[in-house]
């Protein structure tokens, strides 16, 4: 069984208003989850409404990552209360673990994106990690969210650092599946791939502009987050489990193993991971289209203000053997590195990572 996409999708500028006849013929009793102190203001909107219309309405707020001591906590909640669906409003985080706690008990998700940092809100997984931050694992789930409201309005508060985190993200679904599943011979995993080359496309076009100009809700900005957050999220449901993440988001999950007093965003992480992941094809696969594909994405990762070194994440990896771990962890059994139509070693992380980070200042 394959779930595409959510069954309800309201976008644009009212998607909000426009949503809640549809969410409380759904639910008499949600539970609203969230997180950051942004978005306090938009959650409190969210609750108010939902009161005027229903008089159930709770909120619970998570203390960390999406994480299974905050996910055990919530379900208790809702158990305790009888919450009948999850309104999970926040970045991916927060959407990841609305997700996962509405699967589990067999309720409907609902999901709010406050900004355009992820494809959370479409999608049916939840990537779970520790409560510092380290990524444990993904988790497949039954089926998309049940409504999934991408209000631009509420976007458009989001800090810009958050939409270019969602543009490096997006990105990647090109640069990964494109490597991982070119091979397979079924229709709608080459499709899903198209769509993430003409997501990239347009992002390659749109997204600067849309960064520069976030608060102008000009026609690249709507594209842009509608693309991030949207069309990221259709491609993994067209292209499933086989359309799938490669060596960047394997360096991401890695990468989150070292705990740093500053937190980056998941995007932010993997545009890393990405470059790196374009070393190693150069360097195990000889391809020569990788190269130019590194000096496009930093032109704009550096317009973008995105990290595009490991150092830049706040970590030595030549310190307290932070090379060592990096590699282990992506090397390790069950790794996406091991989609790559070739072998990678320990070593080859360790010598690609090295040599990235030495070279840091001609960049
Ligand atoms: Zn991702």
């Amino acid at each position: 069984m394959q779930s595409i996409s959510p069954e309800t999708i309201f976008r644009g500028n009212d998607a909000w208003e426009k949503a809640l006849p549809q969410i409380i013929k759904l639910t008499k009793n949600p539970l609203i989850l969230g997180r950051s102190i942004h978005t306090k203001i938009i959650r409190y909107e969210i609750f108010r409404d939902l009161k005027n219309l229903i008089p159930d309405v709770s909120s619970a707020i998570l203390q960390f990552d999406c994480c299974y001591e905050d996910i055990s906590i919530v379900k208790k909640i809702i158990l305790k209360n009888n919450h009948d669906s999850v309104i999970a409003a926040g970045g991916g985080k927060v959407l990841d673990s609305g997700k996962y706690i509405a699967d589990s008990l067999n309720i409907p998700c609902i999901t709010v994106p406050l900004s355009a940092s992820t494809c959370a809100g479409w999608t049916a997984l939840s990537n779970i990690y520790t409560k510092n931050g380290q990524f444990i694992e993904d988790v497949a789930l039954r089926s998309c969210p049940k409504i999934l409201v991408y209000d631009h309005k509420f976007i458009q508060t989001a800090p810009s650092r958050t939409l270019a985190s969602g543009i490096a993200d997006a990105l990647a679904k090109w640069y990964e599946s494109s490597i991982t599943s070119s091979t397979i011979n079924d229709g709608l995993v080459q499709q899903a791939i198209q769509i993430s080359r003409v997501l990239r496309d347009q992002l390659l076009i749109d997204g600067e502009k849309a960064f520069k100009d976030q608060f102008e809700n000009n026609s690249s900005w709507r594209n842009t987050i509608e693309a991030c957050g949207l069309t990221a999220g259709l491609v993994g449901g067209i292209g499933g489990e086989k359309c799938r993440t490669a060596a960047a988001h394997a360096i991401h999950n890695a990468i989150t193993q070292i705990v740093t007093p500053n937190k980056f965003l998941h995007g932010e992480i993997v545009g890393v991971g990405l470059l790196l992941q374009l070393r190693l094809e150069e360097m195990r696969n000889n391809n020569k289209l990788a190269e130019q594909s590194i000096k496009q994405l930093l032109e704009l990762m550096k317009e973008l203000n995105l990290p595009t070194t490991i150092s830049e994440l706040g970590i030595n990896v030549f310190e307290n053997k932070n090379l060592e771990k990096i590699a282990d962890f992506t090397c390790r059994d069950k790794s996406e590195i091991h989609f790559l139509p070739f072998e990678i070693s320990k070593q080859d992380i360790i010598e690609v990572i090295s040599n990235f980070e030495q070279q840091k200042i001609k960049i």
